[in-house]
C-alpha cells in the first residue's frame, strides 16, 4: 500500500527502483550445527565460496576503469586482503572444525566477533574497516547460496535504504548499480551529501521510520531535492513523477543557454563563480560551465579509501592533471583536512582522539605531522608549473600558524628551484575561515593571507556548537542565524577594507536559496558544486545588486529565524527578469 515518508533532500534527481534494506546485524542465521562427519566436506563448501568471492572481486577490479577506478580499486583492493586475511580464514576453519558449526553460522560467530572489536574502538578509520568486514563477510555468504559462474545480485536500479552511508562507500555503490540512497540518519551537509552530490547520485537523508516502513523489493519513489520519499507510488505518483522529470529536463535544457555566459548582475558587476571539484568530472563541468577557476579542491578525498599514502609523485599527478584540466584558469588547492567524518584510508595519520572534530584537523595536523605536510606542499609546488595554482590552509585558527605554512612553502620552492623543477614565480596562499577565533581576529593576520576563502560548513558548526552531522541538530544547523550572518558580514567588510578577496566555499554558495542573501552581505566570489552553478548563476544575473545592499541593514537587523525568512522572501520577490543584454 503507498506511503508517503517525509526527509531532507541532501543530493538532487529523481529516482525510482526496488528497495534494497541493508540492516546493520543483517546476518541472522540461527545457530546450526553439523554432525562430525560433514566437518571436511563442510570446511570445503566454505573454502569453495570463499574462492568464488576472490574471483568475484577480481573481475570487478578487472572491470574497472574511468575516474574511478583509482578509488575503487583501493577498495576492492581492503576487500581482497581481509578475504585473504589468515585470522578471519583460520577462525572460520576453527569454528567449524571444533564448534561444528555450519558454514553460515560459523560466518555470523566470526562477523560479530570482529566488528565488536571494530565497534569497541571510536578511531573513525577503525569504523570504516568495521563496514568493509561486513560486506566482505556479505559476499562470502552470498556465494554459499550460490554456485561458481552465478552472477552476484548486483544493486542495478536499486534504492539503497540504511541507516547511514559513508563518503567511503558511496562510490563503490554506485559502480555497483545503485541508483539513489535514502538513509534514515544523516545531515544534509555531510561529507556524504557533499560527495553524494558530486557523483550525481539522488539521497535522501533523515527519512526517520524507512527501514520500519519499507520492506526489501518494495517499488520505492524518490525526490532528491524535496526529500519526498514515497513506497509503493500509485498511479498519481507516477503522473507527478513523469511531470517533475520532464519539468527538469526542461529547467536543464533553459540553464544550459547559460554556459560560458557572463555571470553579472543586472547593474552591472561582475560575481565570479568558482568551483568545488572533487574528481575529474568534476572540473571538467567546471570548465566547460565557463566558472572562473576551481575554488576548492579537497586533497584528502585522495586520502580516502587506501592502505597507503600517496606519495609526492601520486599527488603531484593528480594536482597536476587538475590543473590542466583547468586549461589556464586558478586552482585553488586545500591542504590535507583530515578529520571528523573523513577518515584516511591508511589509518596512520590520525590519532586517536575523543573528540576528532575539535581535534589536530586541518593545518594543525599538517603542522604536527611535518613530514606528511612536506610532500604535499612539494608536489602542489610541483604542478604550479604547468598552471595557476593557489594553496588553501584549512582550519586555520591563529596567526602562528599562516606564518609557519607560508615559512614552509617558501622554503620547498626555493629547495625545489634547486633541484631544477619549473615552478610558478609566486603563488597565493589563503586561509580557511572555519573557526570563530579566525574570523573574529582575521584583521590580526591580513598580513599574511592573500586571500580566504569562508568554509560556512565548519564555521556553522563551531559557532553554532551543533555537530554539522548530527541529524537532530539539523534546524540549528543553519546559516539563517542573526550571529552567523553577522560574523560572515564582517569577514567580507574586512577583506573590502583590506582589499582581500573573499570568497565562501561552503555548501552555502551553491544554495540557491541563499545566493541573493551572500550577494546582500558585499560577496563577489562563490565557490560551488558544479551542479548547481548555472542556476546561482541565473540568480546572480536577474540580481539588482545595489538594491539588494540596501536591504542588507534590514538582514543584519533581524532578530530571528522568522525574520531573516521574511527578508528571503521579499529578496527573491524584488527584481523582475532582466532585459536580454547584448554578447550573452
Ligand atoms: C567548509 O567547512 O565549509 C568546507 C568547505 O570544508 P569541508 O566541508 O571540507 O569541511
Ligand atoms: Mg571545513
Amino acid at each position: 500500500m503507498r506511503q508517503a515518508l517525509a526527509g531532507q533532500g541532501a543530493s538532487r534527481g529523481l529516482a525510482i527502483g526496488r528497495a534494497r534494506l541493508r540492516i546493520a546485524h543483517a546476518i541472522d542465521t540461527r545457530e546450526q550445527t553439523i554432525a562430525h562427519t560433514e566437518v571436511e566436506a563442510e570446511i570445503a563448501r566454505l573454502h569453495a565460496a570463499i574462492a568464488i568471492a576472490r574471483d568475484e572481486l577480481k573481475a570487478l577490479r578487472d572491470r574497472l576503469h574511468g575516474a574511478l577506478a583509482h578509488e575503487l580499486g583501493e577498495f576492492l583492493d581492503i576487500h581482497a586482503l581481509i578475504l585473504d586475511d589468515p585470522e578471519l580464514l583460520h577462525g572460520l576453519d576453527a569454528l567449524v572444525r571444533t564448534g561444528h558449526y555450519g558454514a553460515e553460522y560459523a560466518l555470523r560467530l566470526q562477523r560479530d566477533r570482529l566488528v565488536a572489536v571494530f565497534d569497541g574502538m571510536d578511531d573513525p578509520y577503525f569504523r570504516s574497516r568495521r563496514e568493509d568486514i561486513e560486506h566482505v563477510i556479505g559476499r562470502v555468504r552470498a556465494a554459499l547460496h550460490r554456485g561458481a559462474g552465478e552472477p552476484p545480485v548486483g544493486f542495478a536500479g536499486d534504492i539503497l535504504v540504511t541507516e547511514t552511508v559513508g563518503p567511503a562507500e558511496l562510490a563503490q555503490l554506485q559502480a555497483r548499480g545503485v541508483a539513489a540512497i535514502v538513509t534514515t540518519a544523516g545531515s544534509t551537509l555531510s561529507h556524504s551529501a557533499i560527495l553524494a552530490r558530486s557523483l550525481h547520485m539522488p539521497l535522501v537523508v533523515g527519512a526517520h521510520d524507512a527501514l520500519i516502513s519499507i520492506n526489501d523489493g518494495d517499488a520505492l519513489m524518490i525526490d532528491g531535492s524535496s526529500g519526498e520519499v514515497v513506497r509503493e507510488p500509485d498511479a498519481d505518483d507516477l503522473r507527478r513523477y513523469r511531470a517533475r522529470e520532464a519539468e527538469l529536463q526542461r529547467e536543464h535544457r533553459d540553464l544550459q543557454k547559460l554556459r560560458n555566459a557572463h555571470t553579472r548582475t543586472r547593474d552591472g558587476v561582475d560575481i565570479r563563480l568558482y568551483a568545488n571539484a572533487e574528481s575529474r568530472e568534476d572540473v571538467a563541468s567546471a570548465h566547460a560551465l565557463g566558472a572562473a577557476g576551481v575554488g576548492l579542491y579537497r586533497t584528502e578525498f585522495l586520502f580516502l579509501q587506501r592502505p597507503q599514502l600517496p606519495d609526492e609523485d601520486e599527488q603531484f599527478r593528480a594536482y597536476r592533471d587538475l590543473v590542466l584540466g583547468m586549461n589556464g584558469r586558478p586552482v585553488t588547492i586545500r591542504t590535507l583536512d583530515l578529520g571528523a567524518d573523513k577518515a584516511d584510508g591508511s589509518g596512520v595519520v590520525q590519532p586517536d582522539e575523543p573528540n576528532p572534530a575539535l581535534g589536530l584537523r586541518g593545518v594543525r595536523l599538517s603542522l604536527a605531522r611535518r613530514s606528511l605536510f612536506d610532500t604535499q606542499l612539494r608536489a602542489i609546488l610541483r604542478a604550479s608549473g604547468y598552471g595557476a595554482i593557489r594553496i588553501l590552509i584549512p582550519m586555520v585558527s591563529r596567526r602562528e600558524e599562516m606564518v609557519a605554512v607560508r615559512t614552509l612553502v617558501h622554503e620547498h620552492a626555493r629547495d625545489l628551484r634547486t633541484e631544477g623543477h619549473e615552478i610558478a614565480d609566486q603563488f597565493d596562499i589563503g586561509a580557511m575561515i572555519e573557526v570563530p577565533a579566525a574570523a573574529l581576529a582575521l584583521a590580526s593576520f591580513i598580513d599574511q593571507t592573500d586571500f580566504v576563502s569562508v568554509g560556512t560548513n565548519d564555521l556553522m558548526q563551531y559557532m553554532l556548537a551543533a555537530d554539522r552531522d548530527n541529524e537532530a541538530l539539523s534546524d540549528l544547523y543553519s546559516p539563517l542565524h542573526p550571529a552567523f550572518l553577522r560574523v560572515l558580514h564582517e569577514i567580507i567588510a574586512v577583506g573590502i577594507r583590506h582589499g582581500l578577496p573573499v570568497a565562501v566555499c561552503g555548501e552555502m554558495a551553491g544554495d540557491i536559496r541563499f545566493t541573493r542573501l551572500l550577494l546582500a552581505l558585499g560577496l563577489t566570489d562563490f565557490s560551488l558544486h558544479p551542479s548547481t552553478l548555472l542556476e546561482v548563476r541565473q540568480i546572480v544575473r536577474d540580481a539588482d545588486l545595489a538594491r539588494l545592499r540596501r536591504q542588507s541593514r534590514a538582514l543584519l537587523r533581524a532578530r530571528d529565524r522568522e525574520r531573516i525568512h521574511a527578508w528571503l522572501d521579499e529578496s527573491i520577490a524584488l527584481p523582475s527578469r532582466p532585459p536580454r543584454r547584448r554578447g550573452d
